[in-house]
């Protein structure tokens, strides 16, 4: 399997399922500098973003909770709380920094170069994308009990459940079997 999964249909709700099981055994899986460099490769935001400090990283973490916290909210009525007006505030700072750069060499291969800064702005604009848009209503939060993994359901029947099949739906189909299984046995 995959490092990282990106299943979310957008690079902020991919982000913020870094955090795993949010409301349980919470899991981190930006770790490390590393960590995030590789996420950031992977989900293709930028081709090399050069060295990843730790402060990179805490940027990002910190980004990353600001979504999580906005999109929960969304929108936002006159009574939010100050953490919910600061999460806002942060996703906005982030999408005034540079975007990735994008050029075209003449084989037909774009690159898009940019280090952490345009990272933060690649997510931040994304958020501001999403939010400002009417996919938002189209936002779930993954069916699979304890899986806090947030995405947009962009299926023709708009009955998508699952963050992923292989990740959540097949496994919380065979939990369902087994419970009831357990109880015709009773
Ligand atoms: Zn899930």
């Amino acid at each position: 399997m995959d490092e990282f999964v990106f299943v979310s249909g957008r690079l902020c709700l991919d982000l913020a399922g870094t955090m795993l099981w949010r409301r349980s055994t919470r899991t981190e899986s930006l770790g490390s500098p590393a960590d995030l460099r590789r996420w950031i490769v992977s989900a293709g935001v930028v081709d090399d973003p050069g060295l990843v400090n730790s402060r990179g990283l805490a940027r990002v973490r910190r980004l990353r909770e600001a979504v999580y916290l906005l999109v929960g909210h969304w929108p936002l009525g006159d009574d939010a709380d100050m953490a919910v007006k600061e999460a806002l505030a942060e996703v906005n700072e982030a999408a005034r920094l540079p975007l990735p750069k994008r050029q075209l060499d003449k084989s037909g291969r774009a690159t898009r170069t940019g280090s952490v800064d345009e990272v933060l702005s690649a997510v931040g604009c994304d958020a501001v994308d999403l939010l400002s848009s009417p996919q938002v209503s189209q936002m779930r939060e993954c069916a699979r009990d304890d899986c806090t993994r947030l995405f947009v359901d962009l299926s023709r029947s708009g009955a998508r459940r699952w963050c992923g099949m292989a990740e959540c739906g097949n496994r919380q189909k065979a939990a369902t079997f087994r419970r009831r299984q357990k109880q015709s046995e009773v």
